[in-house]
């Protein structure tokens, strides 16, 4: 790194994902790094509770941890999903895998990784922690920030000439940003909301379903989707509707709960003996999406992760995403040499657009996840998608793109434009339900790369 920006000062908000990983690429650099988090600190109070137990982790993420030296230790722990299995309502299961032979997105533990990462970052002597400590103000012109400190309920101001904003989706930093001038903000809610659930392990540790698939039961407007744990069990997710006919608000009781579980998961249902005190026990969140601009403050203040771009979980990207940001801010951290005042407004610059992408793709995966899935023509397109890759390696299908390679996710966005117009055609083709991997599909093909 550059001298000159030896032992300079970085203050982190917010020890999550994001933001513990981001500290241990400062400290890695040489920064003194105040880290301040709102939680207790999870490396002596556990990590039980929180949101959603496990994420899939992706290219992008396991890059970043690579970088920070845990890769080892987390694929130690991940489960490969190679594909997703689909559940029908008579319990018929299709397989889809999500790429080629040996691809697969992972499933691990949030806890364990957050965990993982705090206690990397703090073999770093230079990395300091005050957790309990909630950001309460940002004096922008100074920069000063105030915590309010938990445990006692004091306030302290600490001198803070370069801050890192990683306090997730409702982003106190940001919040201080929101009211400056010129300052874009748009924040949208999903009509759907999402209950987590639980299927535990058989009682000799094993798992009651297929461990090597993320599960999916789609059902339209709904779905509820299943992904494994290290400890046997699956962690269960049902995102459904907030209102409607079939909607949280008319899940009013066990007998409503038992009733609409055995018409649409029966089959999941049978592996869940504690549904009803998982349902009451369990909170109904809601999903957003935040889209806001700049991501940074004249330099001095840069939002990451969630506070710069939250988005619904649809394509398991949202961390994925995060740690990205990490490796970007990493790589021209070297590249213009420790220089601040050219890293910042060139990361929100660059990074925005990808932002906006990967929130768009997300809303759009959510309608294939919960409905397409079950539809014979997506899983057809799906079937041509990879024979197309496999015949020609040079056409990536944006799953693909998105999921197991660093494309940035505006070119994949770019990406699922054109290659809808290339699957509208294809799929007009006759008889191609047994003609997919004809001719005529290659000739489409051919045509379409030709018009660029
Ligand atoms: C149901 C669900 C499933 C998901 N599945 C996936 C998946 O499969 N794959 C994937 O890649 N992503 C997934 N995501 C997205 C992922 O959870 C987020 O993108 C990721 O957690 C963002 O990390 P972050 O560190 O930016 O924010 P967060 O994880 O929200 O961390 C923010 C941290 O800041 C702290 N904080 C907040 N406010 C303050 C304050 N005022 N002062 C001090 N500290 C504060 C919080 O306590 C927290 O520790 C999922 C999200 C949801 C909701």
């Amino acid at each position: 790194m550059n001298k000159s920006f030896a032992h300079k000062k970085a203050v982190v908000v917010g020890a999550g994902l994001v933001g513990s990983l981001w500290t241990v690429f400062l400290a890695r650099h040489g920064y003194d790094v105040e880290v301040y988090e709102r939680r207790s600190d999870m490396r002596t109070a556990g990590y039980s509770g929180g949101r959603s137990i496990n994420l899939a982790m992706s290219e992008r993420g396991w890059k970043a941890v690579e970088k920070a030296g845990i890769r080892e230790k987390i694929e130690k722990v991940a489960i490969p999903m190679p594909g997703r299995m689909m559940h029908s309502v008579s319990g018929d299961l299709t397989f889809q895998p999500y790429g080629k032979a040996g691809e697969a997105i992972y499933s691990v533990s949030r806890g364990g990784l957050n965990l993982e990462l705090l206690n990397i970052a703090g073999t770093y002597p230079n990395v300091r922690f005050f957790f309990d400590h909630r950001c309460a103000d940002v004096d922008l012109e100074n920069p000063r920030i105030t915590f309010e400190d938990l445990k006692t309920n004091t306030l302290k101001t600490v001198e803070a000439p370069l801050i890192f904003a990683a306090d997730g989706a409702f982003s106190a930093v940001r919040y201080a940003i929101q009211k400056t001038d010129r300052f874009n903000y748009t924040q949208f809610y999903l009509d759907h909301g999402y209950k987590e659930l639980c299927i535990p392990p058989n009682p000799d540790g094993s798992h009651r379903l297929d461990p090597s698939a993320l599960h999916i039961w789609p059902r339209g407007n709904f779905m509820l989707i299943a992904l494994p744990n290290a400890d046997g069990s699956f962690t269960c997710t049902l995102f459904l509707p907030f209102e409607g006919e079939i909607s949280f608000e008319k899940l009013t009781d066990n007998a409503s709960v038992d009733a609409f579980f055995r018409t649409y998961f029966s089959d999941a249902m049978a592996h869940m003996p504690t549904l009803s005190d998982d349902f009451w026990g369990n909170p109904t969140s809601s999903l957003i999406t935040v889209k806001c601009a700049p991501w940074q403050w004249q330099n001095r203040i840069l939002l990451i992760g969630d506070a710069a771009h939250a988005i619904v979980p649809f394509y398991g990207q949202g961390m994925n995403a995060g740690f990205e940001d990490c490796t970007i801010l990493d790589a021209l951290h070297d590249e213009l040499e420790g220089d601040w005042s050219r890293i910042i407004p060139q990361f929100a610059q660059q990074r925005k657009a990808d932002g906006d992408a990967i929130a768009e793709l997300a809303q759009r995966n959510f309608i294939e996840m919960r409905d397409l899935v079950a539809d014979p023509k997506f899983l057809l397109r799906k079937k041509i998608a990879a024979h197309l890759h496999e015949r020609h390696p040079d056409f990536l299908p944006v799953y693909t793109m998105v999921t197991f390679s660093n494309t940035p996710y505006h070119v994949a966005l770019r990406e699922d434009d054109a290659q809808n117009h290339l699957f509208k055609q294809i799929l007009n083709l006759e008889n191609i339900e047994n003609e997919w991997m004809g001719e005529g599909v290659d000739e489409v093909y051919q045509r379409w790369k030709k018009e660029g």
